[in-house]
């Protein structure tokens, strides 16, 4: 049997719905489907109740670490809904399309000065593809200069997408343990430098909320090698408008639209990540590259050494609005951001501080990492869990692996300090339950609309929709 659209499409033409419908042969017609026959006011309700089963940042806090879960202001999400911007074609001739065009380049112009690059690239999707393309540039310059280096340094304390990087560009990982201050062992860093090291993929402040206090040094030692130094800057939440990254020595850098620069994000995306390099890795960049001529803006499609594309068109460009809305509305203030960011952080940090673990003692940047391993095992997870009842969101937990039972918490600078008081409260009274009542702790959550997942089991086998045959089973399973 044909489909309906199939049949539209051949025999009805332009046919309006009702002689569609007289047109229709019966075999099409059935009426043994189950359509649910409600009233208007019954799915406006159905819907508005599972909207309310929802977390979001615009309903509670959100302290998800390394993933800068910050309130996004509305105002960018009303330019980036403009019809001159939302409307646009991408195949628009370069006059339709001036003031896209002027806008990337603006912001090209604003990232260059946060980072301190000579040249930026809006196009990638997310972290992880920019990742994909600082190490695919790295490749090729080193292609250029006929020098076989076959190796990547990422130090222990990573995110997971700079060693799958690594991998995917079939660059050999050899992994830096971290020192007993949290920074990158410098020892252990010298022996690895070879003559085969590519790339050297750091993040600064590091995954534990820590500065690299060896910097400097580390940069200096990789270019003496020859090697790149590579910034992950996911999380730009510490050091906008107070240090760029290409002054500490860096050669490229990723930032992601979608946590520092105020995109919302959680629900999969669309992302940006963009890639900043220094002037000799400019030619690089994927193409087409947005150029100012006078006072027109033009797409460049001229290769030279370009690397391709890694995207579509121009990236995704309503994050690139968004980006661009947030970041003219701080101006020369978006130091406050990351004053804001750093504070929140380290206050927070001095709440919790006797009653979790710390393994590194020092203050943090824009985020921290603390252990519960005085709780016993899984007890990073069944805090988590219960502080769902205490109506926040969990931070990031067992990650960086290298902290065991650890809640990375990254309040960011949008929250009020009566926020991190009651925050810090809730950890408080978990620490005390976990003691005396721990059977309370270990069954969490008691008041969210589903109680406790099986963890693997909802990730492999996710069940989104109410299903007839599974009523019988309340969902409480999975
Ligand atoms: C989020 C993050 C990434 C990956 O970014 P995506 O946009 O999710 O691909 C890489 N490194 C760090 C430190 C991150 O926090």
């Amino acid at each position: 049997m044909k489909t309906i659209f199939e049949y539209n499409e051949e025999t009805t033409g332009h046919l309006s719905d009702e002689e569609i419908q007289l047109k229709l042969p019966s075999d099409l017609m059935r009426d043994d489907l189950e359509l649910p026959n409600i009233s208007e006011i019954n799915v406006v309700r159905h819907y508005t109740n599972l909207s309310k089963k929802n977390f979001g940042v615009d309903v509670g806090f959100y302290p998800l670490g390394s993933c800068t879960m910050k309130y996004n202001p509305k105002v960018n999400e009303d330019m980036a809904k403009l019809n001159g911007f939302a409307g646009l074609h991408p195949h628009s001739s370069e006059e339709c399309i001036q003031g896209a065009l002027e806008l990337m380049w603006r912001l090209e112009q604003q990232l260059k000065e946060i980072t301190g690059m000579d040249a930026v690239s809006l196009q990638p999707a997310a972290g992880a593809q920019s990742e994909l393309l600082g190490a695919t540039i790295a490749k090729a310059h080193f292609d250029q200069k006929n020098e076989k280096r076959t190796k990547a340094i990422i130090p222990d304390s990573a995110h997971g997408t700079n060693p799958a990087t690594a991998a995917i560009c079939r660059l050999e990982t050899v992994v830096i343990p971290t020192d007993s201050r949290g920074n990158m062992d410098l020892q252990k860093f010298k022996e690895s430098l070879t003559p085969d090291i590519a790339l050297v993929m750091l993040t600064n402040p590091n995954t534990l909320g820590l500065y690299e206090e060896n910097i400097l040094e580390i940069c200096d030692l990789a270019h003496k090698n020859g090697t790149l130094m590579y910034c992950d800057g996911a999380n730009m939440n510490a050091l906008l408008g107070i240090t760029k990254p290409a002054e500490q020595g860096f050669d490229m850098i990723h930032l992601n639209l979608h946590k520092s620069f105020s995109t919302p994000h959680g629900g999969g995306g669309p992302g940006a990540g963009v890639l900043g390099v220094r002037s000799f890795l400019a030619d690089y960049l994927p193409i087409p590259r947005v150029t100012k001529q006078n006072t027109k803006y033009v797409l460049d499609y001229e290769k030279n050494k370009s690397v391709g594309k890694i995207h579509s068109f121009y990236g995704n460009f309503g994050m690139l609005v968004r980006a661009y809305s947030y970041i003219m509305s701080w101006g020369t203030d978006i130091r406050k951001v990351s004053e804001h960011a750093v504070l929140n952080a380290n206050y927070l940090l001095s709440l919790l501080k006797e009653s979790y673990h710390l393994s590194y003692n020092r203050s943090c940047a824009h985020e921290f990492v603390i252990s519960s391993k005085n709780f016993g095992e899984k007890s990073a997870l069944n805090i988590a869990k219960r502080l769902l009842d205490y109506g926040f969101h969990p931070p990031t937990i067992y990650f960086p692996l290298i902290v065991s039972e650890a809640l990375m918490i990254e309040p960011t600078e949008t929250e009020s300090m009566e926020t991190l008081d009651r925050f810090a409260s809730a950890l408080k009274k978990i620490a005390v339950e976990i003691n005396a009542n721990p059977q309370l702790v270990m069954s969490a959550p008691h008041s969210t609309p589903i109680g406790r997942l099986d963890e693997v089991e909802a990730a492999r086998k996710p069940n989104l929709r109410w299903n007839p045959s599974l009523e019988n089973d309340k969902m409480g399973s999975h």
